[in-house]
């Protein structure tokens, strides 16, 4: 076990002598989670490849999906990337810093165990101050995945890290909740057209407006038998997966609505206690007791933020089964439904 020492930081009233506490631990080999907007992350010293090892002991992560490299300012990308073309450069003015990951061909400085052996890294510059300021004073690259066990999803909440990384990491940072909720979009520029390797935070359209047309990974379009592997490898893990099983319910809401009271009922009758995924505007059309919001329609913004907090309440449950109302696949819908198919292993039901 390791000693895991807390340290309290308010976002918007930076105590930068903690701060510099937590870089000093970055520094020294040592693993540190911390808020960003997007998740939480564990942090650790992109360059050291024994404290990058911790990072993958603490989470149980494999060894062969890689993580993403964090920086503070546009400058430090030129240790750790060969070259960065045009439509890059576009992207990091439009979007950085922000939930949006690149592919770079990689220096021989970024350690393979980083990469899980490919020639390319991942980068990204968070906007949230804590993990912004971490990074600065850190004075290194910082690898940083999500600060949850392999196979729970990802951590948007102070208690959530505790949960999986209390005992396993050398500090965590409580800076409050991660807003945003979903993880970063990770787009591959190593080819001609852009490629999205998992959608986030920043959405195909908005991407499609600064540098042109972008593919989405077919792998991605997911179906379980799908003999496609995604080409970013921490896609092909169901993550994300809940204690109970998730089935979701595709179609137009009312039939949505309808598919759910029936199959509540009909597996009911088996013996099997059932929880619903709803939204503001329907939560109130289901019965029970295990019928969570995850947000309003009308605004899915507030649904990724709150999805995996919605999933880890369900793991705190003894629910068998949870059926979930699904989402237009459009702007951030896209990564909505990305994460919800993950979840149900691929399992819907068209109503
Ligand atoms: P996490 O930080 O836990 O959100 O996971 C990082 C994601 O970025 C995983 O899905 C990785 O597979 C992906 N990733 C990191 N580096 C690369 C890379 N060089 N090429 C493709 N995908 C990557
Ligand atoms: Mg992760």
């Amino acid at each position: 076990m390791t000693k895991t020492t807390i340290i309290e930081i308010d976002k918007k009233n930076i105590d930068i002598d903690r701060l510099k506490a937590g870089a000093e631990i970055l520094r020294s080999g040592g693993t540190v989670a911390f808020p960003t907007e997007t998740v939480y992350g564990l942090g650790a010293n992109a360059l050291d490849e024994n404290a990058v090892k911790k990072i993958f002991e603490a989470k149980g992560r494999p060894s062969d999906n890689p993580l993403i490299l964090h920086i503070a300012k546009y400058d430090d990308i030129w240790d750790i990337v060969l070259e960065v073309s045009e439509k890059a450069e576009k992207l990091i003015n439009e979007f950085w810093p922000g939930p949006l990951t690149l592919i770079f061909k990689k220096t021989s400085i970024v350690p393979k165990i980083v990469t899980g052996g490919l020639d390319t890294v991942a980068v990204r510059m968070p906007a949230h101050p804590i993990a912004k300021g971490l990074i600065e004073l850190s004075g290194v690259p910082v690898a940083a995945p999500s600060a949850n066990l392999s196979g729970k999803p990802s951590p948007t909440k102070e208690n959530h890290v505790k949960d999986d990384l209390m005992g396993r990491v050398d500090a965590i940072i409580w800076g409050g909740d991660a807003v945003q909720g979903l993880e970063s979009t990770v787009l591959d520029l190593t080819s001609d057209t852009p490629m999205i390797l998992r959608p986030g935070g920043v959405t195909k359209e908005e991407i499609e407006k600064v540098v042109g047309k972008v593919d989405i990974d077919p792998a991605l379009q997911g179906f379980k038998d799908s003999k496609l592997i995604p080409k970013s490898p921490g896609m092909k893990y169901t993550h994300y997966s809940p204690k109970a099983d998730v089935i979701l319910l595709k179609g137009n809401l009312d039939d949505m609505i309808k598919g759910i009271k029936r199959i509540k009922k009909d597996k009911e009758s088996e013996g099997y206690k059932v929880g619903i995924i709803a939204t503001d505007e329907t939560k109130d059309k289901y019965e029970g007791d295990k019928v969570i919001s995850v947000g309003s329609r009308k605004q899915l913004e507030t649904v990724a933020s709150n999805l995996f907090k919605v999933l880890r309440e369900f793991d705190e449950t003894d629910i068998d089964i949870i059926l979930a109302e699904t989402f237009q696949e459009i702007g951030i819908g896209q990564a909505i439904m990305n994460r919800l198919m993950k979840a149900a292993g691929y399992n819907v039901v068209k109503v």
